[in-house]
């Protein structure tokens, strides 16, 4: 019996060799031959200089006007160039590197060339020379290979394939979406990604196989989702209303809206059966930090223990004393719990959390070390949760008896992002910033504007602000990068010194250091405040107006942004300015971005797309999943549907019974058993 899991060696002309081959390029079964997909297409269409656009790949046909001429430059570098008459235009078209091409080119004949189009010179870069009878103005596809095995070679291979297997090519997607979106049944999708017989044929094959490639993937998480709800029921906090309300209405300020949108939505979360793993964004400055604590507390009144994990000490602390502050009339216990205690102070802790004399515990991973042991931790918040692996977010939940989690994000990933990543987590998004906010200003200055810069920060602090300065960890020796920080530091002195308080904060002070340089900043008993990166999240100082950030062309604009959100915080007028001589056209763009936006969604939305696909899913570090065909931000329409469809089938047939939906089923499973086969 035939089966797309049969290995490549049942095709003729693939021996041992041939299969160590393919399995370099990932291919071992007939199944993985025929879902390698081409990465790109050329039209071999012949256009009219009329239609091309610049720097667009394209066939041109005409009549060769001169012999070609051969002429070497650099060394061992030669170029070709021939003249062809194109529709009574003269064109010049150069080969780089392949002088064997000569031959093929006879004056008074006609050619047609596959090459780049230059529009200002209206000349064409070389890159194939094509059979003139052979072409049928059909798509090629182009597939990645190595050394070892041609293009040729390979597509010769996917055709057999094709030929021999096609009949076991079954359908994954329910017939129902594969007509609502008009897309093609799997057997075309394979046929019109390999040999498609127009551009038009190609270009539904690409949307079916992208379509089914995020459709699988988010049933794949939805089927996580569902498993997780099904096999481990979270706790249910009786959290106690009135004493809720009570606190909320003395607060000082008034929740907005979205802030009371996404408590209600943890709440309910809190209040039932299922099992918590719920994402809070918000942009920097759109007060999570309230949300979280009301949380907490609710936590405490429904008699649990309660959490709050954070990436460093400094947050840690300031989170420490604002909310300890806020729940003091409650007669609630916090403490806190980080790696600068004593053993004494430390033990003393552990035992008190242990028997439940304190019931919100705020530290940073100290709080899932092996000796950390809670009487019962009910709810978790994991503040700048990017800053923490999944394993640690893990760690946490087992800590209790399987707590509700709530994991916040000042880096707001795009929804995109948000889907693929997390999709087996609750969204909950706040969008506004509390009122009265100025937006903060932002100014792009070059290096060699350095006396602009210190005129505008000695008016700034003449009217009574306070800055920071940011340095960037450029290299890899903290040495170097303490050198550069210092070398900051000592030119603000030069200028400021007489005048006013200049300090230094970098990473190798030890804690008690920070914190008091921190604190002395706070007071307003610094001035100016050169820091390198340590500063970089959470830390909310209200009278601190300019954030200027040196070196900003290495920082990324969630980077940025996450800086500038340091500042902007009181009711002053605030700056941000970017000392930046980018090289390269992203980060001219990254820098003008920066001064024109301050919503920190559009910002994480221009990130991804500045960084380009190759990039972001190159990236193994992003925790993106690595999609073979779709883009999810440039298909991020179609990524949206997939989410939504696989969504609605869970919700209606969570176990895959209904007929429509066997096929996914089957897909899971053999995903989850052996990553990857078919039959
Ligand atoms: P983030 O979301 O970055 O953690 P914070 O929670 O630190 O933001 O909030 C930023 C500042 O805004 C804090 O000083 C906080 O007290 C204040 N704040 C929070 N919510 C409101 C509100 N609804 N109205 C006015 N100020 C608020
Ligand atoms: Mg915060």
């Amino acid at each position: 019996m035939k089966s797309l899991n049969d290995n490549v060696a049942v095709l003729k002309g693939v021996g041992t060799r041939k299969v160590e081959v393919l399995q370099t390029l990932g291919i071992s079964t007939i199944y993985d031959l025929l879902y390698y997909f081409p990465f790109r297409y050329e039209d071999l269409m012949v256009k009219s200089l009329d239609d091309i656009v610049d720097q667009e790949k394209t066939v041109l046909e005409g009549t060769v006007a001169s012999d070609p001429v051969v002429s070497r430059f650099g060394y061992k570098k030669n170029r070709l160039n021939v003249r062809l008459l194109v529709e009574n235009e003269s064109v010049m078209v150069t080969f780089f590197n392949q002088p064997w091409l000569k031959d093929k080119f006879i004056t008074g004949e006609d050619c047609q060339i596959y090459g780049k189009w230059d529009q200002n010179r209206r000349s064409l870069t070389g890159m194939k020379v094509l059979n003139l009878k052979d072409n049928s103005g059909d798509v090629d596809s182009v597939y990645s290979v190595n050394k070892n095995i041609r293009q040729s070679t390979l597509k010769a291979l996917i055709k057999q394939a094709y030929d021999e297997y096609q009949d076991e090519i079954h359908d994954f997607l329910p017939q129902s979406l594969i007509a609502k979106y008009k897309l093609v049944a799997e057997k075309q999708l394979v046929k019109g990604m390999h040999f498609p017989d127009s551009v038009e044929e190609t270009d539904n094959a690409r949307r079916t196989a992208i379509f089914r490639e995020f459709f699988l993937f988010e049933c794949g998480m939805q089927n996580i989702k569902h498993q997780d709800e099904l096999s481990k029921s979270g706790v249910r906090i009786k959290y106690d209303q009135k004493v809720l309300t009570e606190f909320i209405n003395s607060l000082e300020f008034k929740l907005t809206d979205d802030q009371q949108k996404v408590l209600a939505e943890i709440l309910k979360n809190m209040n039932n059966d299922t099992h918590m793993n719920r994402l809070l964004q918000g942009d920097v400055g759109s007060g999570k930090t309230i949300v979280a604590t009301i949380a907490l507390f609710a936590a405490v009144t429904g008699g649990y223990q309660a959490a709050l994990m954070v990436p460093t000490e400094i947050l840690a602390q300031q989170h420490f004393d604002k909310i300890s502050a806020m729940l003091a009339p409650y007669q609630v216990s916090v403490d806190l719990l980080v790696g600068s205690l004593t053993a004494k102070q430390r033990q003393d802790k552990l035992a008190r959390i242990e028997s439940g004399k304190t019931n919100i515990i705020i530290g940073t991973h100290s709080l899932i070390q092996k000796d950390v042991k809670y009487k019962n931790l009910g709810f978790a918040v994991i503040d700048e949760q990017h800053r923490f692996g999944v394993d640690q977010r893990k760690e946490l939940r087992l800590k209790g008896e399987n707590p509700d989690i709530l994991a916040m994000t000042a880096t707001p990933i795009p929804r995109t992002l948000a889907i693929t990543t997390y999709g087996d987590m609750s969204l909950s998004i706040i969008k506004e910033l509390p009122k009265g906010r100025l937006p903060v200003e932002t100014y792009w200055l070059r290096s060699n504007k350095m006396d602009q810069l210190y005129d505008f920060v000695a008016r700034q602090l003449n009217d009574n602000g306070q800055v920071f300065a940011v340095t960037p960890l450029i290299s890899e020796s903290e040495k170097i990068d303490l050198q550069n920080a210092e070398a900051i530091y000592e030119n603000f002195v030069q200028v400021f010194g007489a005048k006013y308080q200049v300090a230094l904060l970098h990473g190798q002070m030890n804690t008690s250091q920070k914190d008091e340089i921190m604190q002395e900043f706070k007071e307003k008993k610094i001035d100016i405040l050169v820091s390198t990166t340590v500063i970089e999240v959470g830390v909310d100082i209200p009278n601190a107006n300019v954030m200027v950030i040196f070196d900003a062309n290495r920082f990324g604009l969630s980077q940025l942004h996450q800086l500038r959100g340091r500042v902007g915080r009181g009711n002053k007028q605030s700056y941000c300015i970017l000392i930046a001589d980018p090289k390269n056209e992203t980060a001219i763009q990254r820098m003008r971005i920066m001064t024109q936006s301050n919503d920190g969604f559009v910002l994480a939305q221009k990130d991804l797309e500045l960084r380009g696909q190759g990039d972001l899913l190159g990236n193994q570090q992003s925790g993106l999943p690595n999609f073979k065909v779709g883009n999810p931000v440039t298909d991020f329409n179609i990524l949206q549907a997939a989410q939504l469809e696989a969504q609605t089938i869970f919700e209606s047939d969570p176990n895959l019974n209904n007929n429509e939906n066997k096929m996914i089923k089957l897909y899971l499973k053999q995903k989850m058993e052996s990553a990857g086969n078919f039959d």
